[in-house]
């Protein structure tokens, strides 16, 4: 650290450094003070005896003047400055600046975090500078102030979503994240167990079974920030991990976890500044959405309402509870062991008047289910159903997928033991936050609303992960590694 005294005597400087700091935002309301700054420096304009460097802070920017003073401090750098506000005249002015109207003259500045030649430029919104780079530096990435806009919007956007559920007596409750391997539709995350060298845990591709049985323990109104894990195929925008709102509720029919979803929906996006289309979200068909759009995802705004970034929800509900597996898709195949599966979720309720079909395992294709599904702008948002609490039920659709009563035991013993011991009629949802926050802030891209996403490759940001590790914490864990020609010829296959 080096100090820079400027004209200021030593014992001067001792008062100055004991002075609070104030923030740059609050400098258009102080001039004629001496204020203490601490922030980055944003841009440098040097003058030879005069420098201009727009300091930032986490509330905006301001001009800093130093007459003989500043000139070596590097872009990006960190000080803390003390000076005096002064007003700019009306002929200086920034418009577009809240604090335009002011400028600090530097008395005395601390470099208190060097910046050598920065690695990507931050510049611009930074979409042109390639993926690896940007995530392997994504601390300076995300000083953006597009990217510093989108974490804090959707900090606000959390914010207001858990304050909407508090009122409506829901509690936040945490589930585990070392579970037990799930027929949730994808493929398992697995932890290897040190104390049971040879078993695994999976990491929850969501926290469905702990939230149905957390209706069982008679919280009635449950919710979750949860992160959940999925080894799926990547996609340009997507990782292996996701953040949901999860939540669930007790004695409600479909369509009042619906109306407290979009209440809930409605006022959070309006205390962010999202734009909705509709008062009312409208409620489609499966079978009519497929008929009228192709897909049971859909875009309902106009060309004006994309470029407004004008948010259009809708439901979608009557889905088929079943489908034929899709041989390529390794999660299906593996959950299933009569060719057919679940089109959602194995643990929803058929509608009623399919119930008895779904018992009778018969009529498979002509099955709906309770599931409703939220669609935003032509991505799905969220998801829910009402769940079979009758244990027969629940079964039944074990059974629909061919599983002998062993296997039922051993996948969902636990929830039919549940289901016989008071559970209670329940549903609930799950809400997709890193994509409603992307098109809140108009993004193409998941990964502009993370802070730290994976590449698409899988690579983790900053740190590389997936990497090997020592070979006696594998020894601790009873694995082994196959030889580089033994796994090569495996991915060969
Ligand atoms: N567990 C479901 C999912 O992750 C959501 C739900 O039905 O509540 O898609």
């Amino acid at each position: 650290m080096s100090t820079k005294e400027g004209c200021s005597p030593p014992h001067f400087l001792a008062i100055i450094q004991a002075m609070n700091r104030t923030l740059i935002l609050e400098t258009k309301d102080k001039v004629s003070q001496q204020v203490k700054l601490q922030g980055w420096v944003n841009s440098k304009r040097d003058h030879g005896k005069i420098t201009f460097i727009d300091l930032r802070d986490r509330s905006g920017l301001v001009q800093i003047v130093g007459f003989q003073k500043l000139s070596e401090l590097r872009i990006e750098s960190v000080i803390e400055v003390v000076g005096m506000v002064k007003p700019r005249g009306e002929k200086y002015a920034n418009e577009q600046l809240a604090t335009g109207k002011v400028e600090v003259e530097v008395e005395s500045y601390t470099l208190l975090g060097d910046c050598e030649e920065l690695p990507i430029t931050l510049d611009g919104d930074g979409l042109n500078i390639g993926e690896a780079p940007r995530l392997k530096y994504r601390y300076l990435d995300l000083r953006r102030p597009r990217l510093q806009h989108n974490l804090r919007m959707r900090s606000q956007l959390v914010d207001a979503l858990r304050q909407i559920l508090f009122k409506q007596d829901f509690v936040e409750i945490e589930t585990p994240m070392l579970t037990k391997s799930t027929k949730e539709g994808a493929r398992d995350f697995l932890v290897p167990s040190r104390f049971q060298p040879g078993k695994f845990y999976a990491l929850p591709q969501s926290p469905q079974q702990y939230k149905q049985l957390l209706m069982t323990a008679g919280f009635e109104r449950y919710f979750q920030v949860a992160r959940c894990i999925r080894d799926e195929d990547l996609r340009a925008d997507r990782g292996f991990e996701f953040t949901q709102l999860d939540l669930e509720m007790s004695f409600v029919t479909q369509s009042a976890v619906m109306q407290t979803v979009e209440a809930m929906v409605k006022q959070a996006v309006g205390v962010v500044g999202g734009k909705l289309k509709q008062k009312d979200f409208p409620v489609i068909d499966y079978q009519d959405a497929i008929k009228k759009y192709g897909a049971d995802k859909f875009d309902l705004r106009s060309e004006q309402e994309k470029k407004d970034n004008v948010l259009a929800f809708a439901w979608v509900v009557n889905f088929p509870f079943f489908k034929k597996v899709d041989k390529k898709d390794i999660a299906e195949v593996r959950d299933s062991k009569s060719g057919w599966t679940f089109t959602h979720n194995p643990f929803s309720q058929p509608k009623p008047e399919f119930v008895q079909d779904h018992l009778n395992q018969q009529n498979l294709d002509k099955i709906l289910t309770t599931q409703y599904d939220l669609v935003c702008n032509g991505y799905e948002i969220g998801g829910g159903s009402i769940r079979a609490h009758d244990p027969a039920v629940l079964e039944a659709t074990f059974k629909i997928m061919g599983y002998s009563a062993e296997q039922i035991q051993e996948s969902v013993g636990h929830m039919l033991r549940a289901f016989k011991l008071g559970t209670p009629p329940h549903g609930g949802i799950a809400l997709g936050i890193d994509r409603l926050v992307m098109l809140l802030a108009n993004e193409k891209s998941l990964k502009e609303t993370i802070a730290f996403p994976m590449t698409s490759t899988g690579r983790t940001a900053v740190m590389v992960g997936p990497n090997v590790v020592e070979p006696d914490q594998l020894t601790e864990l009873g694995i082994s590694i196959k030889s580089q020609a033994d796994l090569s010829a495996r991915d060969q296959k």
